[in-house]
Order: structure tokens, then C-alpha cells, then sequence
């Protein structure tokens, strides 16, 4: 699985389409897959000692399960029925190609997705870090941002900061808000600021994350705290594949 790249890519997707795509639900898109589904993955405590169900890759990845979440079938339907139910093209384009980036990013693990499903349950997975979903919240935080996981995140991270500009105000005003009826239906109800909090709050919470995971798995937290960038790391994780 990825972490904050799931926060971070809709920004970039934004800067490089420009007024084809809504930001918004870019990011609902890139959350849709695991948003209802992670906390059953990982058990409800942060130790991961407090398993709710037996076998999270295939819970979160499989079918039977909620792996249809990362498939490309599933943008496609969500897609159509966010154009029935709103009638804009640009949202419900928006929202599949954010599900697909997320779905495609998580090809990089060693479980990966079922990218064609329902045709077939064969999962896409590259293994260029391992997928530790299964060992509960705080052992994946460690392994995914001590393994290639965490140069992933800090690739979307910097290539975010290098285009700094498309989180000012100016920007917001004259390229975000008038080119997505979202901000207008939002400005009806609410200040310029909360608007621009409201614009800002992922990316403002992917790079705090990043910064806050790499500080707890390396300085804080004494557990495997070493990187480990060899492909399909780290190491000392058990070798999980697709369910
Ligand atoms: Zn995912």
C-alpha cells in the first residue's frame, strides 16, 4: 500500500490537467479505495494485537472481500453514478482517474491490486516494497517509511513543493476556484478562508505525515528502525503475495 503519495497525487494530477479536473474528487477518488475499509484491516488498536478479522490481504485486497475497491471496474462505476447523480462530467472524470492513481500506486507492493476485476481475480504487484497491511498500524507505518514506500511518498512530497505555487491564495482565486462549480457551492456556505483550508488540508497533511512517520520510525520508535531501500524491502517483514 502507499501512504501520504494517496494524499499528494490529486495536486499534482490537478497542475498537470489544469481546469479539465476538480480537485476535490481527485482526492475523494484517491481515498475511495480504503477509506471504509482500512481500520478493519488493521485491527482496532495501533499495536495491532487486536485483530478483527483473520486474514486482512484478503479482506482488504481479495474477493470475497473489498479488493474490488482496487480495481478499475470500481472507479468506472462510482464515476458513472457521481455523473448520474450530479450530471457534471468533470467530477465523475475526476473521481476515476483519483481512484486510479491510488489503485495503480498500490501495484508497488507485494500483495497488489485486482486490477481487472471482476474479468478476473489476478492481482498486478511489482514488489518494490512489501505489503505489511496484515501486522497492524504501527509495524506497516515502520516498514512501509524504512522501505522504498517512504522514497515513494517523499518523490510526490518534493515534486508537490517544487510546484509550492499551486497552494497559494493567488492561485486558488484565479486558477481553482472559478474553473469547478465544487468551490462555488462551497462559497455560498462558507468564508474565503475555510475554502482555502479546505483546498490546502491534504497537502498540508500528506508532508506532515511523511515528516511524522520517518521521525517516529527512525528516531522515536525503536522496532526495525533502519532503513532498508533494497527492492522488495524491507527484510525482516514476513512475505505476504496476493490472497
Ligand atoms: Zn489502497
Amino acid at each position: 500500500m502507499s501512504w501520504a503519495a494517496h494524499d499528494l497525487e490529486p495536486y499534482l494530477m490537478r497542475a498537470k490537467l489544469g481546469g479539465a479536473v476538480s480537485l476535490p474528487f481527485l482526492l475523494i477518488g484517491s481515498y475511495s479505495p480504503d477509506i471504509l475499509t482500512k481500520w478493519a484491516v488493521y485491527g482496532l488498536d495501533f499495536s495491532g494485537n487486536n485483530k478483527l478479522v483473520d486474514d486482512p490481504v484478503q479482506l482488504h485486497r481479495g474477493f470475497p472481500g473489498v479488493g474490488f475497491t482496487h480495481s478499475l471496474f470500481f472507479g468506472i462505476v462510482v464515476g458513472l453514478l457521481i455523473l448520474w447523480l450530479s450530471g457534471s462530467r468533470m467530477w465523475a472524470f475526476s473521481f476515476i482517474l483519483g481512484n486510479w492513481a491510488h489503485v495503480l500506486s498500490d501495484t508497488l507492493d507485494s500483495v497488489g491490486v485486482m486490477l481487472l476485476w471482476p474479468l478476473t481475480d489476478w492481482h498486478l504487484h511489482f514488489d518494490a516494497w512489501q505489503y505489511v497491511g496484515q501486522a497492524g498500524r504501527r509495524v506497516d507505518a515502520i516498514a512501509y517509511y524504512t522501505s522504498l514506500g517512504g522514497v515513494w511518498d517523499i518523490l510526490w512530497a518534493v515534486w508537490l513543493l517544487w510546484n509550492w505555487r499551486i497552494l497559494t491564495t493567488d492561485y486558488f482565486r484565479n486558477e481553482i476556484y472559478p474553473k469547478d462549480h465544487f468551490w462555488h457551492w462551497l462559497g455560498r456556505r462558507a468564508s474565503e478562508t475555510v475554502m482555502l483550508t479546505v483546498y490546502r488540508a491534504s497537502a498540508f497533511f500528506g508532508i506532515a505525515s511523511i515528516i511524522g512517520w520517518f521521525v517516529w520510525a527512525l528516531l522515536v520508535n525503536e522496532y526495525q528502525a533502519a532503513l532498508d531501500w533494497s527492492l522488495g524491502g524491507p527484510q525482516w517483514t514476513p512475505r505476504v503475495g496476493p490472497p
